[in-house]
């Protein structure tokens, strides 16, 4: 028998692709987790940047009606 390996993507440590290996591709569940983690750090790390502009978009129409009502205010 013998069975393809892949290397876990995490420690590259190589196992063998059968049905014993069930965290495959990693090599364990704690490998698993650990590129987990990385994925979501990632993920977490990418929108810093969008969720600025986006907050700012959020803030300008509470500013804007603010200011809005605060010229209504001392028009009338
Ligand atoms: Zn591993």
């Amino acid at each position: 028998m013998n069975l393809p390996s892949v290397a876990c993507p995490t420690c590259s440590r190589r196992i063998e692709w059968s049905e014993a290996e069930v965290h495959r591709p990693f090599c364990s569940d704690r490998c698993r987790l650990i590129d987990l983690g990385a994925w979501f750090s990632e993920e977490r790390a990418l929108p810093a940047e969008p969720v600025d502009p986006l907050s700012a978009q959020l803030d300008l129409p509470a500013a804007g009606n603010a200011a809005t009502g605060n010229i209504r205010h001392n028009d009338s």
